[in-house]
């Protein structure tokens, strides 16, 4: 047990004014005693709006910064000296990754390798009992271990096949980690989870983009047929399951984190449109009128899910909300926070067609998003 436990300790979050950081920002300032440090760029991405709930805490510091950025990274190891980084900053969407892969490497691979650096330095001036208690946790994703066919998941030992730019780069820091712990000993986890939903999150995935879509009338595109699927997490449950690995997981092990609950893209929003039918009917009728198949994305994963035995058995971790409750909430969140969406489709993000290239993108007559 460490001297002092984590729940009232200093823990850096990387990423934490994006959508799952701002999730475990705001549960760890309500449920803990922590001292949170968000250390965010602040990208297109990221959003002070999603941390407002927390901006009156005394236990929540919010520094503006690059992990790329090697001096900042150094002068905030210092200035506040924490127990623990959670490392959620990335380029996270694939279809940017398509049209511009250079800031997925830039962030993903050179700013998580910048960040390992200063961690390390910061860590080897520590004593040797705080060296121990010391964590450094990688945030990941299943998208790292490629593509499934109907049968099959994925888990801890299922070796890396990442097929777009996204994955490719977020493999590629999971192994500098992974490297980082046994070259140099520095105390890491890293959890691999599904794809996440619920409430603040950047309406250019597809659940928050299906859900304003239909709210303006406009057409829902799905890739290709829609039969592609994926496992789907609700965001709290992910705080929570961060929050459990990052207390008790096991030093330089590895958590497959998921939802056990498969949906094919095309089912996942018949539900979006059934949902908003209910709690907002349409006069024109039934927003399913709206879904248009569009050209598939560029080596589109067909299957994607999680086999999450490892973390129930060993931490006893298991998602609280089941995708109903949790989309049914979801919809709610959105239909009840048109300001925090609002300000962010005033912004660069105008919810364009991204991820074709862009010469299939000129073929189809689509303008670049990016
Ligand atoms: P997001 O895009 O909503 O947020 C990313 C945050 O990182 C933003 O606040 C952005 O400003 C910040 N950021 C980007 N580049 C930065 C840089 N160079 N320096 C500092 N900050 C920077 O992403 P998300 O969906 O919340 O995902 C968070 C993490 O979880 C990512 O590492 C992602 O790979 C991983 N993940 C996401 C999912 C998912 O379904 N969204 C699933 C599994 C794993």
């Amino acid at each position: 047990m460490p001297a002092t436990p984590l729940s009232s300790s200093t823990i850096f979050v990387t990423g934490g004014a994006g959508f799952i950081g701002s999730a475990l920002v705001r549960m760890l300032i309500s449920g803990t005693d922590a001292t949170v440090v968000t250390v965010d760029k602040l990208t297109y991405a990221g959003n002070l709006d999603s941390l407002a709930p927390v901006a009156t805490s005394s236990r929540h510091r919010f520094e503006r910064a690059d992990i790329c950025d090697e001096g900042a990274l150094r002068r905030l190891f210092d200035e506040y000296r924490p127990a623990a980084v959670v490392h959620l900053a990335a380029e996270s969407h694939v279809d940017r990754s398509i049209d511009g892969p250079a800031e997925f490497v830039r962030t993903n691979v050179l700013g998580t390798f910048t960040l390992l650096e200063e961690a390390r330095r910061y860590w080897q001036s520590l004593s040797a009992n705080e060296r121990a208690d010391f964590r450094f946790h990688h945030v990941s994703t299943d998208e790292v271990f490629g593509s499934l066919g109907p049968e099959g998941h994925f888990r801890e030992d299922t070796p890396y096949q990442p097929n777009s730019p996204y994955s490719a780069s977020k493999a590629g820091s999971d192994h500098l980690v992974r490297a980082w712990h046994h070259t140099y000993g520095l105390p890491i986890l890293t959890t691999n989870c599904s794809n996440n939903y619920g409430p603040y999150q950047f309406p250019e995935k597809l659940i928050p983009l299906m859900i304003l879509n239909a709210l303006d009338g406009k057409q829902l595109p799905i890739y290709g047929n829609g039969e592609n699927v994926r496992d789907w997490l609700f965001v709290d449950d992910h705080a929570h399951a961060l929050w459990t690995v990052l207390q008790h997981g096991r030093p330089g092990e590895t958590y497959c984190v998921g939802g056990n609950s498969e949906h094919r893209n095309v089912d996942v929003v018949r539900t979006i449109c059934a949902t908003l039918d209910e709690l907002l009917p349409d006069p024109v009728g039934s927003r399913e009128r709206l879904i248009h198949f569009v050209k598939d994305r560029p080596g589109h994963d067909a299957r994607y899910a999680i086999d999450a035995a490892k973390i129930e058995r060993e931490l006893g971790w298991t998602p609280a909300h089941d995708f109903e409750s949790g989309l049914r909430s979801t919809v709610q969140w959105y239909l009840d926070n048109r300001d925090w969406w609002g300000r962010v489709r005033s912004g660069a993000y105008r919810g364009e067609r991204l991820g074709l290239g862009a010469a299939a993108m000129s073929a189809a007559g689509l303008e670049s998003g990016s």
